[in-house]
Order: C-alpha cells, then sequence, then structure tokens
C-alpha cells in the first residue's frame, strides 16, 4: 500500500554531522482494521520476546501489524532482502541490544519463536537510502497493548557494519512498537536521530518531544508519565520498560545442538576432509558460545569462542573416531553432542539411486558454511594437530 515515490520524495532536514534521522514518517494507517487476529494486550510485568529478523520477510497486508503473520499496513509491497552483513555482526549487534535491556525481562533472539508465544520483531534489512530513514514503526501503543507488532530498522547497504547504531535503531524502533516516545536526551535511544555511537535509554525523566528539532510533543502515555516522572510530557524509559515487562530476562535454558552434516556414522576415504554442519538453538540464539571440539578420550580442551555453526574437518586418518563438541552459553548453560566418523582406505560405497539423488540436492544447496568466517575451520584444525600427532606417534 506504501506510496514509493511519497518516501523518495522526502526533503532531508539539515542534521548534525554525522546524525540520521531514526523514522521514516508512515502514510496514514488505513481507516479500517484488518487484524489477522485480535489483540490480546499485555500482562503486565511479564517478560517479552523481541525477534530480530536478519533473515529477510515478504509481508502481506493487515492492520495492526501481526509479526507471527508477517503482515503490515506498510512496508508490504517489495519483500525486504536478509541482511547482508556478517554473522559476528549480528552476533555483535544481539549483543550491544541485549547490554541495553539487561535490566528488563526482554528476550532477543534471532530465532523465530513458537507460535505459541508473543513477540515483536524488527525486521533488521533494507537502506536508509531506500527507505528514507534508520528505521520506522508503528507508535502510541501505550503499555503495549498490541504485543505483536512489526518495527524496521533499515541499517542494511553503507551502514551494515554498524554495531552501536544498528542495536539503538532496533531497539529504538521495538520501543516505540511498545508504547514509547521520543525524547529529547541526547545520546538516549528514543533520541529522534542517531548515530553509531553507543546509547543507553538512560535513567531520567526527559522531555516528550515532536521532531528532531526537539519542539515539545504530545505524550502517547500521559498518565503512565504522570506517575513515573510526575509530568504528563516527561519520560522515563528504564522505568517504562521495568513496568511493562519486569526484571530481568534469566536464560536458564542449555543450548540444544544437532548434527546436519555428516550423518553420524558416515564413511569417508582417507585423508577425509569434511565439514561439520550444526543446527544450534537457544533462547538467546545466536550469541557468542564457548565451544570445545575434540577427539575420542583426549582430555576435553579449553572452550574457545564460537559464533559460526559449522567447522572444517582437514586430513582425518584411517580409524574410528569419536567426534565430541560441547557448548556453553553466555550463562553457563552446557549442552554436548557425540558422533562417529569411520575412516577406511577404500572409496565409500557407490551411492544407490536414492542417495545419489539426496547428494544432488546436497550440491544444489551450496558448500557448507558458505559465506561464514574463519573462526570455524581454524578452530578444529588447531584442535586436531596435537590430537593427531600424538596418534602417529609410536604405540
Ligand atoms: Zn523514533
Amino acid at each position: 500500500m506504501i506510496p514509493t515515490l511519497w518516501l523518495l520524495a522526502m526533503a532531508p532536514p539539515a542534521l548534525a554531522e554525522g546524525r540520521h534521522v531514526m523514522d521514516a514518517p508512515l502514510p496514514p494507517p488505513p481507516a479500517a482494521l484488518t487484524a489477522s487476529s485480535t489483540p490480546r494486550g499485555r500482562t503486565l510485568g511479564k517478560p517479552t520476546t523481541l525477534f530480530v529478523n536478519f533473515d529477510g520477510v515478504k509481508l502481506s497486508d493487515c492492520n495492526p501489524s501481526n509479526s507471527k503473520a508477517n503482515c503490515h499496513w506498510y512496508n508490504n509491497e517489495e519483500p525486504i532482502p536478509p541482511f547482508t552483513g556478517s554473522v559476528q555482526t549480528k552476533v555483535s549487534v544481539l549483543q550491544a541490544m541485549r547490554r541495553d535491556t539487561a535490566d528488563f525481562g526482554i528476550r532477543i533472539t534471532a530465532l523465530r519463536p513458537p507460535e505459541s508465544e508473543d513477540y515483536t520483531m524488527v525486521v533488521y534489512g533494507g537502506t536508509e537510502a531506500e527507505y528514507g530513514a534508520l528505521g520506522s514503526a508503528p507508535s502510541g501503543d501505550c503499555l503495549d497493548q498490541r504485543p505483536n507488532e512489526i518495527a524496521f530498522a533499515h541499517v542494511d547497504g553503507d551502514l551494515a557494519d554498524w554495531i552501536n547504531g544498528g542495536a539503538t535503531t532496533a531497539l529504538h524502533e521495538a520501543a516505540h512498537s511498545w508504547g514509547l516516545d521520543h525524547v529529547d536526551g541526547d545520546h538516549t535511544v528514543m533520541f529522534p536521530t542517531g548515530d553509531d555511537q553507543p546509547t543507553a535509554f538512560g535513567r531520567e525523566c526527559y522531555g516528550v518531544v515532536a521532531d528532531i528539532h526537539l519542539n515539545p510533543g504530545m505524550a502517547s502515555c500521559p498518565e503512565l508519565n504522570q506517575e513515573l516522572c510526575a509530568d504528563d510530557h516527561a519520560q522515563n524509559a528504564p522505568l517504562v520498560l521495568e513496568r511493562l515487562f519486569g526484571g530481568p530476562y534469566v536464560d536458564v535454558r542449555a543450548p540444544t545442538i544437532e548434527l546436519l552434516e555428516p550423518a553420524d556414522g558416515q564413511y569417508f576415504q582417507a585423508p577425509a576432509d569434511f565439514d561439520v554442519r550444526l543446527e544450534i538453538r537457544d533462547d538467546l540464539h545466536p550469541q557468542v558460545y564457548d565451544a570445545s571440539l575434540w577427539l575420542g578420550d583426549e582430555p576435553k580442551p579449553e572452550p574457545r569462542p564460537f559464533i559460526e555453526d559449522h567447522f572444517a574437518v582437514a586430513g582425518l586418518p584411517v580409524g574410528t573416531w569419536a567426534f565430541h563438541v560441547e557448548l556453553t552459553d553466555e550463562a553457563g548453560n552446557t549442552s554436548r553432542l557425540d558422533f562417529e566418523i569411520e575412516v577406511g582406505e577404500d572409496p565409500p560405497p557407490e551411492p544407490t539411486q536414492d542417495d545419489r539423488g539426496c547428494a544432488v540436492a546436497r550440491a544444489q544447496a551450496g558448500p557448507a558454511g558458505a559465506g561464514g568466517g574463519v573462526s570455524g575451520p581454524w578452530l578444529l584444525v588447531v584442535l586436531l594437530l596435537p590430537t593427531l600427532a600424538r596418534r602417529r606417534g609410536p604405540r
């Protein structure tokens, strides 16, 4: 529904050097609700989930927006492509967001939550140039009575390396969807312009402003502001977030690790080179896990930081190899995966017709770990060397 020209025709406002406008103005919402589900409100003081969608999305049309149904009353004409930044950037943005919200019951994940759970979705993709500002969001929802709204952070393209600015934008837009307004506290998350400097929500009552020139504005939640700041037009974001979502979200769930490739027990010809691909899930995924990878009954090595979902094995000699992978999340919850690989002198048996079909499908899906960083391969090769050196020695 969005008239594309309307966004492109906006005159860029004069800003301090390096500053970017936070919000693209929204087209007027459609007069009628076309809700795909009935908003059911929020129980104050209960934690929420913020899903940062780096994977791209095609939205259909509805009002109000609905994260579970992937629909919105604007930005629904063209698909928003996946964010082009690295895994490291995504994890760093999430870490910065989690730091800013550490005092509140806000779970931040890049894995889409299950259908049974309410969640705000920030679509992290598209560029400032395409959308006319760093982001946008539906606002005015005092006390987050529509807990499944969708907001946007357009920090791809020239800004794809932003960490602080990406985190600020995603939180700023999510907070609009929770009913928070712009305030005049510079370098706080709800300031109407931003850059790549670190921000915080700012534990003060700041004046609510209407625009980037900081003219006083109407508050979405005057009664709450009166209660928390003794002023209808002053907002204390941390107190509001605490009222909405309660105290810190505590991660007590261990990650789960599933082996995608190769199969447990798979045979390779020596020397065996292959990628191990894992599906890692956690309530705070992705993040920097502490990973230990080792073979057989060798002692478990010291853990190393691990953010990828794959690692490379190179030059594995003849033998039956027991692999062990142990991951500890940032809260200290640990999980372990064990599997076996057979390596022999002979080439693997000819695949059956069924196997061949499977192999073709796999090849079309692209090489395992495409687009990943170097930390995976580096990790296991380093770890294997001492093991193999010992095994090759006299017995
Ligand atoms: Zn804003």
